[in-house]
């Protein structure tokens, strides 16, 4: 198990968000996280990188635990590469530089290493010819794969998306799609929060619902989909399918 998390509680002042969650991710594994707006999906993608304090229980990656005062959470953290919703890309960086920066920061790259790194990924997402455009340029669709091309570059063991195609228009949400897709088939451990049940199904290994900050129910795509046990995860796919 590369994300071992054990009774986790998040609490806002008196606002409980996550009621005790516990899940495990194996290495390789591509899970995706459905469920209502605000039943605590962001905030537990946010726990697993120490976006947030957690409340209570433990949350493990790869062996660390983060609540443990002696890891060194930078270190964690550089394991761990994030895609948002919003892409925040530097504006006045051009895309080569957006993705060159952490590695050579964080990583100590030398320039010319982290160029090459870049180049490489910008290849591989599709947008080798974009390297010295700016970000403002690029359609939605296009930044968001630079996005991804940026956390990529930090050779992260884990890669957590939260709704990364919700912003975009809905013609450029499968292109996005199609690099997570690529992704996952390369072995990437990948946690998605996302509300395209076609990917969810087609690409995760597990599904998980929450609601409510409670893990209502997990288990394989097809089970959830077609078979689900609990009302709640019915109710819920009524809706959204
Ligand atoms: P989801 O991603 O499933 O829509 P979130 O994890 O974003 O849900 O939010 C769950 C609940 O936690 C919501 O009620 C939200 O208002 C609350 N919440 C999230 N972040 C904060 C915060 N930083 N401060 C206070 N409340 C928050
Ligand atoms: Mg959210």
């Amino acid at each position: 198990m590369i994300i071992e998390v054990s009774d986790l509680h998040k609490s806002f002042g008196k606002n409980e968000v996550l009621a005790g969650i516990d899940c495990s991710v194996d290495e390789s594994e591509v899970v995706c996280v459905i469920g209502p707006s605000g039943s605590g999906k962001s905030t537990l993608l946010r726990c697993l990188n120490l976006l947030e304090e957690i409340t209570s229980g433990e949350v493990v990656i790869d062996g660390s635990s983060l609540t443990d005062r002696r890891i060194r959470i930078d270190d964690v953290r550089a394991e761990i590469g994030m895609v948002f919703q919003q892409f925040n890309l530097f504006p006045h960086k051009t895309v080569i530089e957006n993705i060159m920066l952490a590695p050579m920061k964080v990583r100590d790259l030398n320039r010319e290493s982290a160029r090459a790194r870049g180049k490489a990924l910008l290849e591989k997402v599709g947008l080798a010819e974009k390297e010295n455009a700016y970000p403002g340029s690029l359609s939605g669709g296009q930044q968001q794969r630079v996005a991804i091309a940026r956390a990529l570059a930090m050779e992260p063991k884990i890669m957590l998306f939260d709704e990364p195609t919700s912003s975009l228009d809905p013609e450029l949400v499968g292109e996005v799609l199609a690099v997570m897709k690529d992704l996952a088939q390369e072995g990437m451990t990948m946690v998605v929060v996302t509300h395209e049940m076609g990917f969810a199904r087609e690409v995760g290994d597990r599904v998980l619902f929450l609601d409510g900050g409670v893990l209502v129910e997990q288990g394989p795509p097809e089970k959830i989909f077609d078979d689900p046990q609990e009302e709640r995860t019915r109710a819920f796919l009524n809706k959204v399918l």
